[in-house]
């Protein structure tokens, strides 16, 4: 018989405390304009503001430092026993899942509403907020290390974070600075989600039409066969919520190296997906950011409802690959 899923035990658990049709979801704030790039210091200044007005409904601790001293924040909302983790932003110069994250703070953890309180009571949601704080001050897509000669980065510049995330390397060992403050994190948390948002170039699909965003679950051969079933339920969450807002979404295809978040946390028993927002123009960043908060608060209610549980994996094999790149 095949080992339950961390995730499965607990679902069954929520599923009986939940009653269907008691809650509305929360509405996307339409026309307010988000930073797409705040500054590290106005990243600080917000996360700590959120804490405030929340009156610590958002909890925001450092879980370490970065090569140059700049606190990797994360931010928890919730305090119910299914715990989500999202990361934005471990490639410095893809910005749009860091506004993403603090409108889900600010909307689930400032929110008052019964949904808001609902939400809060089903899950705990942390996220490592700009993992990259010193990427995203260069402009670059590594960490700031010029000493670097890595395997995975460019030398004289610094590590790619995000293929430092092999289970078997230790924290201690990790040569990736803020890779390994996120190992020992999930470490902690023991998260039964995992969404990691970044960015990628601009495509087309078959029809010719632009993909506004690509997404992918763990490809590793030996993730366990439950947990890629979550991570491609978590997809199908994420697809139809982003599609419903106007987003085209494909598969991504990307690779099945275990020191990818999405297959290393895949690896450790999270259901574990990378989402990738196409960088489409600065006319297009609202709803770059709108589409991926969607796809936060949907994964998350889906999650605390139960419905996730539901959905059928393969509905995930049949989001389209990935087209050309536009010219
Ligand atoms: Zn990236």
């Amino acid at each position: 018989m095949a080992k339950p899923t961390r995730f499965a035990l607990l679902s069954a658990f929520v599923a009986i405390l939940t009653v269907f049709g008691l809650v509305t979801p929360a509405t996307a704030t339409r026309g307010k304009a988000l930073d797409p790039r705040p500054s590290n210091a106005e990243l600080t200044r917000e996360l700590l503001a959120l804490e405030r007005i929340s009156r610590g409904a958002v909890e925001v601790s450092a879980i370490g430092k970065s090569n140059q001293g700049r606190p990797v924040w994360s931010a928890r909302v919730g305090n119910g026993p299914l715990r989500i983790l999202y990361i934005t932003q471990q490639h410095g110069n893809e910005p749009l899942g860091t506004p993403a994250a603090l409108e889900f703070l600010r909307q689930t953890g400032v929110g008052k509403s019964s949904y808001n309180r609902w939400l809060r009571s089903r899950v705990t949601v942390d996220i490592v907020v700009r993992a990259n704080p010193d990427g995203h001050e260069q402009n670059w897509r590594y960490n700031y290390d010029p000493e670097a000669d890595p395997e995975f980065g460019q030398a004289g510049r610094g590590y790619d974070i995000n293929r430092y995330h092999d289970p078997a390397v230790a924290p201690e060992d990790n040569p990736a600075t803020e890779a390994g403050l996120i190992q020992r994190h999930y470490a902690a948390f023991q998260p039964h989600i995992v969404v990691d948002y970044h960015m990628q170039g601009r495509y087309v699909d078959d029809e010719g039409r632009e993909i506004s965003a690509s997404l992918m679950w763990p490809t590793h051969a030996d993730v366990a066969p439950g947990d890629v079933a979550l991570a491609k339920q978590i997809s199908v969450v994420a697809q139809e919520s982003m599609t419903a807002d106007g987003a085209n979404v494909s598969q991504y295809p990307g690779g099945d190296y275990q020191g990818i978040a999405r297959n290393g946390y895949g690896l450790l028993g999270s259901g574990s997906v990378l989402i990738e927002l196409s960088n489409m123009g600065a006319e297009h960043e609202q709803a770059q950011i709108r589409s991926a908060l969607r796809s936060m608060d949907a994964i998350a209610r889906s999650a605390a409802d139960g419905s996730l549980g539901t959905i059928d994996p393969a509905k995930a094999d049949a989001i389209p690959p990935r087209g050309a790149p536009l010219p």
